[in-house]
């Protein structure tokens, strides 16, 4: 890696809050990518050299990785995963691909390391977009969460820069320890809650739309892939959720969206 301490997790660029002009677009989110997971991360590489080779921009709105526990990941020699899914997004960027990273809930701490060595942007969460001369609202999706407020409490916590500076500053296997202990509880509170819980709240994101304007919106974050369509305030609004992905269970999952004539479409991903 390019010399990027643990201690270091602040973004050297925030993109999206400018609007991005996007030519050709793929957006994908939720890729939950593990050691444990290994065709999951094979179906990623190939399509960081197939798919997403082939278009003008590859955006990422959170969760690209199961967890992250800081940028001195890329320097664990024992740990494949971060290191190729890095060069296979270098190689993207090399070629002339632009590939932008959004935080997810799992990935938060995605740091300036990751960024200088895969030659990727941060996007702001929520960013705003210009695909076809119209403007999308992009954004992870836990945010709208708010009927979970255990969830939020937690979140409001490890997104202050002190939180995170302190975690950073621990070692690493203590950092591991943490994440696991995290995840498991997590886990355990998802059987507890109901469906609705852990979907967006409609009207938190209609205030979304309404406060920026837009009445477009793509998001990730509750593995709920569907196109809504419905009126907010007589005009017509489209959210669009990204699908998660894993390749390792039957029948797999996973795709993208992108852009064909103007207009937003899923992208299957067959295995
Ligand atoms: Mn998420």
């Amino acid at each position: 890696m390019n010399g990027a301490a643990p201690t270091d997790p602040l973004p050297v660029q925030l993109a999206g809050l400018a609007r991005i002009e996007l030519r050709d677009p793929l957006v994908i989110s939720d890729l939950h990518l593990a050691a444990g997971a290994p065709a999951t991360l094979e179906r990623f590489l190939r399509f960081c050299a197939e798919e997403a080779a082939a278009h003008a921009e590859l955006l990422i709105l959170g969760d690209l990785f199961e967890y992250w526990i800081g940028d001195d990941t890329l320097d664990d020699e024992a740990d494949a995963v971060s290191r190729r899914v890095a060069a296979a997004l270098r190689a993207l960027s090399e070629r002339g691909v632009r590939v932008y990273v959004m935080h997810g809930n799992r990935d938060l701490l995605l740091g300036s390391g990751f960024l200088r060595a895969t030659g990727a942007q941060l996007l702001a969460d929520p960013a705003v977009v210009l695909i076809g001369g119209r403007q999308v609202l992009l954004a992870h999706g836990d945010a709208w969460c708010t009927q979970d407020r255990e969830y939020m409490r937690f979140r409001a916590s490890v997104r202050q820069e002190a939180t995170q500076r302190q975690f950073l500053a621990g070692p690493r296997a203590a950092r591991l320890a943490f994440m696991g202990a995290a995840r498991a509880s997590s886990e355990a509170g998802k059987r507890a809650k109901a469906t609705e819980i852990m979907d967006v709240t409609p009207s938190v994101v209609d205030q979304a739309l309404r406060a920026s304007g837009l009445r477009l919106l793509i998001h990730g974050h509750t593995h709920r892939p569907a196109v809504h369509r419905f009126d907010l305030d007589g005009a017509p609004a489209e959210r669009w959720v990204l699908p998660d992905w894993d390749f390792d269970m039957q029948p797999v999952r996973g795709g993208a969206i992108g852009v064909k004539d103007g207009e937003l479409v899923s992208v299957p991903l067959a295995a």
